[in-house]
């Protein structure tokens, strides 16, 4: 690594850790934590132009790589605490690595997770985060819990993301606050991280929406061994979105389009109730979508009856990447 790099690890990423359970953190062969209890361990990778667009400026682009990885860990229902940054860049532009940091940082901070390591190389622009957390027996979350019968929920709202970046990439400059709202929900996705740690003892499966609700409660449902029902009409789709999309583009959005990053999780209906509360507390909404079902597959309703869809979410080989 030359002097220039270890200068803008330096600068940009070391700072002061508080964390006592850091005994080592940026500056030799590896940093050491001090963890009792589940370690809750997971790694997104970001492409230019394959994952986000070349458009997208530094300091979304730094939120952006955590938050991810944020959402990943919610959906586990544990607690965020240490990351590393593997960081591949085509040049050293000091003021886009400064912005970076910030958009970084901003995230971190708001969550409580220390950058304890990572790496720096040239190359075309990529970035790697790798996101440490603690859990509790019994509190965490998989995908495979979920049982014939139990009721599927989404946290939020779906499909403001997708529409956002649809909107980005027409490049049209509307200043009109439903435009703006749907264009920040897929520059700053909120990882749903609170709401993971309260279902913790309440879901019996759950899973982030990253590629599409029909896509990853896909992915819940082979993983549980069983099927979906769910009601399109229960979708909850923001005012934002309906105002600028007619209701099937709009629900379209919701099934199929990524970067919601809200969890959809299973509960027995037992919880119900629960599950409203706890919730509640956090101000956060939650639609009850459907039913997991014997028949494997997802099925959507409209009006009580079954509909065929065609599009079921991002799938990166089947579209050539
Ligand atoms: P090595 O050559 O042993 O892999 P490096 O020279 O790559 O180590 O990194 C030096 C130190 O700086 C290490 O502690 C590493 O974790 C840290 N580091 C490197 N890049 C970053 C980064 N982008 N953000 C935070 N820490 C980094
Ligand atoms: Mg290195």
């Amino acid at each position: 690594m030359s002097q220039d790099e270890f200068q803008i690890i330096d600068r940009y990423f070391t700072r002061p850790i508080e964390d006592q359970d850091v005994l080592l953190g940026i500056g030799d062969d590896a940093a050491v934590l001090q963890v009792n209890g589940p370690v809750v361990i997971t790694t997104d990778t970001l492409v230019e132009e394959v994952h986000f667009p070349d458009t997208l400026s530094g300091d979304a682009l730094g939120y952006r790589a955590l938050a991810v990885n944020l959402s990943d860990l919610a959906a586990m229902g544990a607690e965020p605490r240490w990351c590393t940054l593997a960081l591949t860049l085509p040049s050293a532009d000091d003021i886009w690595i400064e912005k970076f940091a910030e958009g970084f940082f901003n995230l971190a901070d708001r969550y409580g997770v220390s950058l304890i390591g990572g790496d720096l190389v040239r190359g075309p622009l990529t970035v790697t985060v790798q996101l440490v957390g603690t859990g509790q027996t019994g509190h965490l979350m998989t995908r495979s819990g979920a049982q014939v019968g139990d009721n599927i929920y989404v946290t939020g709202s779906l499909g403001d993301s997708a529409a956002g970046l649809a909107l980005l990439g027409e490049g049209k400059n509307d200043a009109s606050a439903a435009h703006q709202a749907l264009k920040n929900r897929f520059l700053r996705p909120s990882p749903r991280v609170a709401e993971g740690l309260a279902l913790g003892g309440l879901a019996s499966a759950a899973i982030d929406i990253s590629d599409g609700l029909l896509a990853d409660l896909g992915h819940l449902c082979d993983s549980s061994r069983c099927g979906a029902v769910i009601d399109v009409e229960q979708l909850p789709l923001s005012a934002e979105l309906l105002a600028l999309f007619r209701l099937e583009a709009a629900q379209t959005f919701a099934l199929s389009g990524g970067d919601d990053y809200e969890l959809c999780f299973t509960a027995s209906p037992a919880q119900a109730r629960a599950i409203e509360q706890a919730l509640e507390l956090l101000e956060t909404k939650v639609h009850l979508i459907g039913q997991l079902t014997e028949e494997p597959g997802v099925v959507c309703r409209r009006a009580g009856e079954p509909f065929r869809t065609t599009s079921r979410g991002y799938a990166h080989f089947e579209h050539g990447h």
